[in-house]
């Protein structure tokens, strides 16, 4: 009985662990030379930057972050986190609800006014059920909130209105704070927000890589790599898959891979599906690193949610989370960009992206450009699902074909939602709950 799993991320080596615990044969297909998906590191001249994004280990599932924690042994370290959000050249305390005292005084104001406002409206049962994200945001946080930070974020992050996003996935993901802590802020009482991530792991050594390569450890053997999965046809109980060259058996699939390089491998695809598809919308993104001489500023990250500060939504301080991820007397920085094929930063290359942004950080003073002694970036197709509001409908067509052809989906861009590393890992425990033990006994 072999199981292929397409994709080797950390979706698709967790399951290869976990299957081969249950004693049953597995094969991982990788496109990539590595292993990793979005958690992979690149090491270059002495610094280490994971190249998806900056990347940290937290989660509210206890099991789940047992199993994280557990697997990278010694390899963890630990750190309180110190975000913050650039807000008119101040850099405000992270969630932006918490740090609502250190905006200029009539700000607060109004974020204080408008949430309360807002409050009372709901309260009072006259404020409308949301419908979309930018409702869901003005009803929880009021216009204030919304206006100065919310709203220009995530337009900025997600290159989308947030009119015209759903609301159904905030929940957990944008933190909704309690109104006792809106108040304590505003007049400039400590409160911390999102505090199952208050405290973050990450490793001491080898980036956010080195969880995946510590999960793959006992089915290393059992993952082909350089591997791009092109083909896949059912012949009667038996899958033929084929990267155009070499052809690979298995008696059941697991998907992990984006659904954009899924469906293409497959026959007789409806035109409904391609459709819905073509309508599924994701982010790309352009990490851009950037090797310091001398210390950086003390924060974990921090948010930017203005399109005049440049064109990066975040800036990570990768040497706060392990210093040894640059040379000793050298700091490691990562700045994020999101882009869509055919808007302005995809038609940049590179080096203009990278010149743009060390200029932007310079002019912000997060860093002095005459200390840069190293730049590069990569980039990543598929890094955030957005959440449109013909998602849920356009997905449900996709998905109902592919439960039809047996093909189970597993991992973020194949659930082809916005799963955290904690999530993928539940989701597949979920799936291997679900899924009859050495299947090849039953049959
Ligand atoms: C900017 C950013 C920051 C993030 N920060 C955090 C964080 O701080 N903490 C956290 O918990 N999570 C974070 N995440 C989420 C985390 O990256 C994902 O949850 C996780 O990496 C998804 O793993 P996956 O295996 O499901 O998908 P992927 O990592 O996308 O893996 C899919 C794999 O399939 C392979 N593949 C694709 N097509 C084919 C093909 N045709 N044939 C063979 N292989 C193929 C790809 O090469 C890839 O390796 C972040 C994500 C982003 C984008």
């Amino acid at each position: 009985m072999k199981t292929v799993i397409l994709g080797g991320g950390l979706t698709g080596v967790t399951l290869a662990r976990l299957l081969n615990e249950r004693q049953e044969d597995t094969l991982v297909l990788e496109a990539q030379p590595h292993i990793g998906g979005l958690c992979r590191s690149v090491n270059i001249e002495g610094f280490t930057f994971d190249s998806g994004g900056s990347h940290i280990i937290f989660s509210r599932d206890k099991e789940v972050l047992g199993f994280m924690h557990s697997v990278l042994s010694d390899n963890i370290g630990f750190r309180n986190r110190d975000t913050k959000v650039f807000y008119k050249s101040k850099f405000v305390k992270y969630p932006f609800e918490n740090g609502l005292s250190m905006l200029p005084k009539e700000d607060t104001f109004y974020c204080l006014n408008e949430f309360i406002r807002t409050l009372i409206e709901n309260e009072k049962g006259e404020g409308n059920k949301p419908e979309t994200f930018k409702d869901w945001i003005i009803s929880n946080f009021g216009k204030g909130i919304g206006e100065l930070y919310l709203i220009p974020y995530n337009e900025k992050i997600w290159k989308c209105k947030t009119e015209d996003m759903s609301l159904h996935w905030v929940e957990g993901r944008v933190p909704s704070p309690p109104v006792e802590d809106i108040i304590r802020s505003a007049v400039g009482i400590e409160t911390e927000g999102y505090t199952h991530q208050s405290v973050f792991a990450y490793p001491v050594n080898g980036g956010i890589e080195a969880l995946i390569h510590a999960i793959a450890e006992p089915v290393k053997d059992s993952i082909q790599t350089e591997y791009i999965v092109k083909s896949i046809r059912k012949d009667g109980k038996n899958w033929i898959i084929s990267d155009g060259e070499k052809t690979v058996y298995a008696d059941s699939i697991i998907s992990t891979i984006p659904l954009q390089s899924l469906i293409p491998c497959l026959e007789d695809v409806p035109l409904e599906v391609k459709d819905a598809l073509a309508n599924l919308r994701y982010n790309s993104l352009v990490s851009v690193f950037i090797g310091l001489k001398g210390e950086t500023s003390p924060y974990s990250w921090v948010y930017i949610p203005g399109k005049e500060d440049g064109m990066m939504h975040r800036v990570a301080y990768l040497s706060n989370y392990s210093t040894n991820v640059a040379p000793p007397g050298y700091s490691a920085i990562l700045a994020e960009i999101t882009f869509n094929e055919g808007d302005e930063v995809s038609s940049m290359n590179d080096t203009e992206i990278i010149a743009n942004v060390i200029e932007s950080m310079d002019k912000l003073n997060f860093i002095n450009k005459e200390n840069v002694v190293f730049s590069g970036s990569a980039r990543e197709p598929y890094a955030y699902v957005v959440y449109n509001l013909q998602y849920e409908e356009n997905l449900k067509v996709v998905k109902k074909f592919l439960k039809l052809l047996g093909i189970p989906l597993v991992g973020r861009f194949s659930q082809f939602e916005y799963l955290n590393m904690d999530a993928c890992i539940r989701s597949v425990m979920d799936y291997l709950k679900e899924r009859p033990v050495k299947v090849a006994d039953q049959e």
